[in-house]
């Protein structure tokens, strides 16, 4: 049995797993047939291989997404709005297979990934309701006998680079707005998780989708974002990924000015004050901290404790985090599966271990496990000089910062040239308001350790970003204005 009929046969609908590229309506490998091996990093073992393409490739696809441009964009918002519902329909019904593929090639647990599975999902419905809703305006104008009229048209092709920690829902994200506000589309996903992606267009085209439409691309990241970004005919860029890629690519898209949707990094810090439900805190740092292992743009980095519960929350935080169960995310009762690969565990221990050098304590965890396991880790006594501080750690790793007052934690949170995700904890609503009001970040979660959810603007401000994604403004990145100017009315 070939490794690619070995994963096939552990599905429901072996053909949701496919080794080819889907440009302009066909399944295609790359020029001269080269391929990249993708492994699971549970196991170490290779899941399947996929096309290695590069700018010739690229080219090709944008050239599709051009034409496909011409006539889609004339379709009526109800005839992209059915194309979208049956898209998400079929999501939901291979919900399964498409969460096992997920868990196999980027590792988190298979009950993690069925619910990104609905997540992703969930924008493709929510857009495709959007698409209904994309109102123009009208403007009073200078002259009796004028007219103003504001209509919104889509950008055009658009090109898409995702990561390979939401394998899904980061393609959701941004292809549903964009196939809904009329645009075509050009998808590079991760080299780690190109399994997920090619299996939404397994289902795109299966939900009658036209060619072209929507295209995805495996292979060499700089020369595919070098085509991508150097193309005049892709008029929009939406990224999510390291801020490092994500300034190469915004200088890139200078020479043609294009539209740049940017989800970068993130250094979020937890606030959790004396008064707080110290339960809730604790469920809100599990949450944010050790989702997906700790490998989310969101997760709580830098956890402030107020003087006064410090102890406390450090022993019930460690006992919850006690209760993880690290393993294979196809093993039933897993919680935190493996790192993606391993510059991840070498980034994580580099940070636990400059923070015990320089004085902090392991309370739990702290040494890498087998493979690309690491344990969940609790570590007291951090301080701001230490790495951990001021890079995103991208592991299970809950650092603990002692603070005693308001102003002093408040300067510290923002103390970061990234400026996504934040969260406090506290009972009292004035300070709520007035810490949640203060910190310099995108999203705050107040007495909540989640900031993800459809309806809601999702995106950072400074370092960690360029616009929103998700809810009503979601869709207004894929859409141009245009004024037109009327006059002898
Ligand atoms: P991460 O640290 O999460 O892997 P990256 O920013 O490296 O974040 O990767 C996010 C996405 O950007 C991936 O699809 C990756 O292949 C792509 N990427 C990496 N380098 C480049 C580049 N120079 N140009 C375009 N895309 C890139």
């Amino acid at each position: 049995m070939t490794l690619a009929a070995s994963v096939a046969a552990q599905l429901k609908d072996p053909s949701l797993f496919t080794e080819r590229c889907y440009v302009d309506g066909a399944w295609t490998g790359a020029e001269g047939g080269a391929t990249f091996a993708v492994d699971n990093p549970a196991t170490g073992a290779i899941i399947g291989h996929v096309p290695d393409c590069g700018a010739q490739e690229t080219d090709a696809a944008i050239a599709a997404a051009g034409r496909a441009f011409q006539s889609w964009r004339k379709t009526t918002a109800g005839e992209r709005a059915a194309l979208l519902e049956r898209w998400y329909a079929l999501m939901m019904e291979h919900a399964d297979d498409l969460a096992r593929i997920m868990t196999l090639e980027q590792g988190k647990p298979l009950a993690e990934a069925k619910g990104e599975i609905a997540y992703g999902a969930s924008f493709v419905k929510w857009f495709a309701e959007e698409a209904r809703r994309v109102y123009g305006e009208t403007i009073p104008a200078a002259t009796a006998d004028g007219r103003i009229i504001v209509q919104k048209q889509p950008v055009g092709v658009v090109a898409a680079i995702t990561p390979w920690n939401f394998p899904n829902a980061m393609i959701t994200r941004k292809a549903a707005p964009a196939l809904a506000a009329g645009c075509t589309i050009v998808i590079k996903p991760a080299e780690a998780t190109p399994f997920s992606a090619l299996a939404l267009a397994v289902l795109a085209e299966r939900a009658g989708i036209p060619k072209g439409v929507i295209n995805i691309l495996t292979g060499r990241p700089a020369e595919i974002g070098g085509a991508l970004t150097k193309s005049p005919t892709v008029r929009k860029l939406t990224f999510t990924g390291s801020t490092r890629v994500g300034k190469i690519l915004m200088a890139q898209c200078a020479e043609t000015v294009k539209k740049v949707g940017l989800e970068l990094g993130g250094n979020a810090p937890f606030l959790i004050f004396d008064d707080a439900d110290l339960d809730a805190a604790v469920a809100g740092v599990m949450a944010s901290k050790f989702r997906n292992g700790g490998q989310t743009c969101v997760c709580a980095n830098r956890i402030f404790v107020q003087d006064g519960i410090y102890d406390a929350f450090a022993d019930r935080l460690a006992a919850a985090v006690g209760k993880l169960k690290v393993g294979d995310g196809l093993t039933e009762g897993t919680t935190i599966g493996p790192m993606i690969n391993k510059a991840a565990i070498d980034k994580i221990q580099s940070h636990v271990d400059d923070a015990t050098a320089r004085g902090a304590s392991v309370v739990s965890g702290g040494k890498v496990g087998e493979g690309l396991f690491y344990p969940p880790t609790v570590l007291t006594g951090t301080t701001t000089d230490m790495r951990i501080a001021h890079e995103e750690t991208f592991g299970p790793v809950a650092p603990l910062f002692r603070f005693t007052e308001e102003a002093e934690v408040i300067a510290k949170a923002n103390d970061t040239p990234f400026g996504l995700a934040s969260y406090l904890f506290t009972r009292d609503i004035s300070r709520a308001f007035r810490v949640a009001e203060a910190l310099e970040f995108g999203m705050v979660g107040v007495n909540s350790g989640s900031v993800s959810t459809t309806t809601a603007p999702f995106g950072g401000i400074k370092e960690s970003g360029l616009g929103r994604e998700g809810s009503h403004h979601g869709i207004e990145e894929f859409l141009e204005m245009k004024t037109l100017h009327l006059g002898g009315i």
